[in-house]
């Protein structure tokens, strides 16, 4: 097989085949194309990459270093022994290596217990309680920057709007794309997604090529999980209808902006949560109701 852009050995193929410089040059630019058509980030921005030490947001952390400068790291410690404290390791290299800024947080110190002790001890559903916090504590820890980005995958997108669809929560898909929610609100970093219309492959391939030394390890809560399922789905459908991934994802965002619209007056009633003063819908957020059923 030969790269398509100057006929030597091809190294990798995803969509079309391409040599290791060129596949790294196409990925790059794909990145940074989405950056400039969605305005994700101009010249005054400052930006926190929430980061965890995985392919996607070292990719993530990596091209907007490289590109735009003026970013840093925002990681999240579960508490999840064995597996974040190991991708942890990884991303303190990483960032030393490239000299940028890094930040930890963990629920330990902001909430008072490890993730993995409340799944044993309170039977918790992981996922649900954990996107919760890590979210909360994401937003409450960007607030001086003016934009996080995350490292949210093609297929991570499609599994949000597969899930979403299947339990008929389309105020939660309107507030997908490659900027986050539907609304501006002062107590929520702007949120955005440049990896959106990079497939998991080409995350993992980019990572390969580059040479990252990081760990392709899954957390040991994601197996049993709804998204999982998902995942096996949709890369059944991809395997067996090549191409499906992408069309789901142009129809996807063909929908939004008529989402966004039909919920943008539904959610404007934000108020400050009772309890820590965060934007909330409801008068306690769901962090703040996560946290006391855990203690409880
Ligand atoms: Fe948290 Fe679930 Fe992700 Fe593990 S897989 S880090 S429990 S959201």
């Amino acid at each position: 097989m030969k790269c398509i852009k100057c006929s030597g050995k091809a190294a990798i193929k995803t969509e079309k085949p391409f040599c290791k410089e060129h596949f790294i040059e196409y990925f790059e630019d794909k990145v940074v194309n989405t950056i400039e058509k969605y305005s994700l980030i101009s010249k005054k921005d400052k930006i926190a990459v929430a980061a965890s030490g995985g392919k996607d947001s070292t990719a993530l952390l990596h091209i907007i270093n490289r590109y735009f400068g003026n970013v840093t790291a925002i990681a999240i410690d579960e508490g999840i022994p064995g597996y974040r404290d190991k991708t942890l390791e990884d991303l303190n290299k990483f960032c030393d290596e490239q000299n940028i800024p890094l930040k930890i947080y963990s629920y330990e110190r902001e909430f008072g217990f490890k993730l993995q002790d409340a799944v044993k001890e309170k039977n918790i559903v992981p996922c649900r309680s954990c996107g919760i916090l890590r979210r909360y504590l994401l937003n409450k820890m960007s607030s001086s920057f003016t934009k996080i980005a995350t490292g949210h995958n093609m297929d991570d997108e499609l599994q949000s709007f597969l899930m979403n669809m299947m339990n008929s929560n389309i105020e939660l898909m309107a507030r997908g794309g490659p900027v986050t929610g539907v609304i501006k609100n002062p107590g929520f970093t702007p949120r955005i997604k440049p990896l959106i219309f990079c497939t998991e492959k080409e995350v993992a391939a980019y990572s390969l090529l580059k040479g990252f030394d990081i760990k392709f390890t899954e957390c040991p809560n994601a197996k049993e999980s709804f998204r999982a399922k998902v995942r096996d789905l949709l890369n059944e459908l991809e395997a067996k209808n090549p191409g499906i991934k992408r069309k789901l994802i142009k129809r996807y965002m063909g929908m939004l902006p008529a989402l966004k619209e039909k919920y943008r007056e539904k959610i404007s009633e934000i108020r400050e949560c009772l309890k820590c003063g965060h934007p909330s819908e409801n008068d306690v957020c769901a962090a703040c109701r996560t946290v006391e059923m855990i203690r409880a």
